[in-house]
């Protein structure tokens, strides 16, 4: 047995075709013909990017939109000035292009390597990805094509890239195991979101797996098992189709209300991430979309997206959800969310810094766009606004006023809005979660955002593996602030929503019942089993163990409880 990362639950049997890396061994040699070599480059820069942009389209058929933009990203990479620049020059001077591209591309690729920021650490996987794919171009080398794998293939690879996973047919990979690589990278967002299987960073898998062994992968357990015997392998055979049954009977919850053992209704929603998403969150039967990030919209542009682009995008899903709440967040940025047409200033402490409803109010004239696109896209279907990182009382009366501003602007200009536009805020910080009861005066809803929540009140990075122990929705700190903001929200009539990935955490299920919570908002594939979850507790029920879980000292006492309450 092998151990390794789990990055994508399931269990995957199935036969292993061990993928090796491509030979892309060259001789440097000096060029006489400068303009010929910069010619050459350009041929295989442009046959790079339409066969991403191809892939691109591809997965967004096959796995998703914000799949797709991550393919997309790579054009806009390889395309980058300051990279063709230096490369041009490089070849001015005599060198050829494979040289000029690895030496300009490693360069780029230490330079993110070595800041802290996982969104850099993420953009020199990618440079290593584009290198790759533009190299292989010119030295005519054929790169793997996983598209063409029979079926109940494992495979295993040192990196699994983005291109890669790419042309994966997931009808016919039943696992992934990698060398390197943990669950937020954007291989394995891929493989996640696609359902496949799969552990990541399990050292020297490669040397001693062979093509044509059967293998179980446990992603779940983040264990790989070679030519298990026949005890393991009927074990695991029938853990897979329990899988495969429990799947299968959660449609009997499709077309279902949304209702707790006693009957207190609640609503399932999705997060997405821009408009292409609604046909997933429909498909997986969501009532409504309880988080669009908008910011996905400012990252796939090249330059703010105008009124109009915004207008289109956000009525879109109010009219695909047809009279569905739908609450859109205003920009997010900073933090791990870089949009670089901001030149936003590097910050020693980005998550605490100059980002999000800070950023947005301190450039009101910017941030009044979004607000009227939002306001001109509740004509069509029940948009609510949502701000995020709030901390104070004053950041929500300061977008209210913007907002007000705008809808005096439309009536000028005679154009329609819904003037009872709810304006709701994000609860992800620990300030925010301590006046809870002063806040539930100011917003029309709240959404707890336990992604951030987590993160801030336990002081712990939740992309830092060394102290990943203490990012854990279970620790009493997190519950009591979670039960506060809940019940102040309750107590002011206001509804109170989750949209982080704790809403959709069958243990913490029953505490979010008891504490009264409405909207439970998550990815697509997720809503069934909730709904499910949500039907076996009666509110009675959840709260005799809420009760208990608050008696509980430490976070592992906790989850051994709700464990073992689970249903
Ligand atoms: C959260 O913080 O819980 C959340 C939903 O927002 P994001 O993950 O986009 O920061
Ligand atoms: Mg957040």
């Amino acid at each position: 047995m092998y151990e390794g990362r789990n990055v994508s639950e399931g269990i995957g049997i199935g036969t292993v075709v061990v993928v090796s890396d491509p030979d892309l061994s060259f001789e440097p040699h000096a060029v006489e013909d400068a303009a010929a070599e910069k010619e050459r480059y350009q041929a295989a820069l442009k046959v790079f990017c339409e066969r991403t942009q191809q892939q691109a389209d591809h997965m967004k058929e096959t796995v998703g939109v914000a799949e797709a933009e991550i393919m997309a990203g790579h054009i806009i990479l390889a395309q980058d000035p300051g990279m063709t620049d230096q490369i041009n020059s490089m070849i001015d001077g005599g060198t050829c292009a494979e040289q000029a591209l690895v030496e300009t591309s490693t360069m780029f690729e230490n330079m993110f390597k070595s800041m802290e920021d996982e969104m850099f650490q993420l953009r020199a996987a990618d440079i290593a990805d584009i290198r790759t794919g533009i190299l292989a171009e010119l030295l005519g080398v054929e790169l793997v094509d996983l598209s063409m794998l029979p079926k109940d293939s494992v495979i295993v690879v040192h990196d699994l890239t983005p291109s890669m996973t790419a042309t994966i047919n997931k009808d016919h990979v039943a696992g992934v195991v990698t060398e390197v690589g943990g669950p937020t990278s954007h291989s394995a967002i891929i493989v996640r979101n696609a359902e496949i299987p799969a552990v990541f960073s399990v050292s020297n898998i490669c040397a001693v797996l062979r093509d044509g062994m059967t293998a179980i992968v446990d992603g779940s357990k983040g264990v790989v098992i070679a030519d298990p015997d026949a005890d393991v392998l009927a074990d695991y055979t029938v853990r897979a189709e329990a899988i495969r049954a429990e799947k299968s009977a959660l449609e009997a919850f499709r077309g279902k209300e949304t209702v707790t053992a006693d009957g207190i209704k609640k609503i399932l929603a999705c997060n997405i991430g821009g408009p292409d998403d609604v046909a997933a969150a429909l498909d997986h039967d969501a009532e409504a979309i309880g988080l669009f990030r908008s910011e996905f919209l400012f990252m796939e542009s090249k330059e703010l997206p105008s009124e109009e682009e915004q207008f289109q995008a956000y009525r879109k899903v109010a009219s695909a959800m047809k009279g569905a709440p739908v609450i859109i967040r205003t920009l997010d940025v900073g933090g791990d969310k870089e949009i670089p047409y901001l030149h936003m200033q590097k910050e020693d402490n980005p998550f605490m810094g100059y980002r999000a409803v800070r950023y947005c109010i301190d450039n009101p004239d910017q941030y009044k766009v979004q607000l009227r696109a939002l306001l001109r896209a509740s004509a069509f279907g029940d948009v609510k606004i949502m701000i995020p990182l709030v901390t104070c009382v004053e950041e929500v009366r300061a977008v209210k006023a913007l907002v007000a501003e705008c809808k005096a602007e439309l009536d000028d200009e005679g154009i329609k809005y819904n003037d009872e536009i709810e304006v709701g805020i994000m609860v992800e910080t620990p300030a925010a979660s301590l006046i809870a009861d002063k806040l539930a005066q100011e917003a029309d809803f709240f959404s707890i955002g336990t992604n951030d929540l987590i993160g801030y009140t336990m002081c712990a990075d939740r992309g830092n593996d060394r102290i990943g122990n203490l990012y854990s929705v279970y620790y009493p700190a997190v519950l009591r602030s979670i039960k506060n903001i809940i019940e102040n929200g309750v107590k002011a009539g206001i509804m109170v929503g989750m949209c982080g990935e704790a809403a959709a955490d069958p243990l913490l299920e029953p505490l979010l019942i008891a504490w009264g919570l409405e909207e439970f908002s998550m990815s697509a594939p997720s809503v069934l089993r909730a709904r499910k979850t949500i039907s076996q507790w009666s509110k009675a029920e959840a709260e005799e163990l809420a009760e208990k879980a608050l008696v509980c000292a430490t976070a592992d006492e906790v989850k051994a409880l709700l464990s073992e309450a689970a249903r």
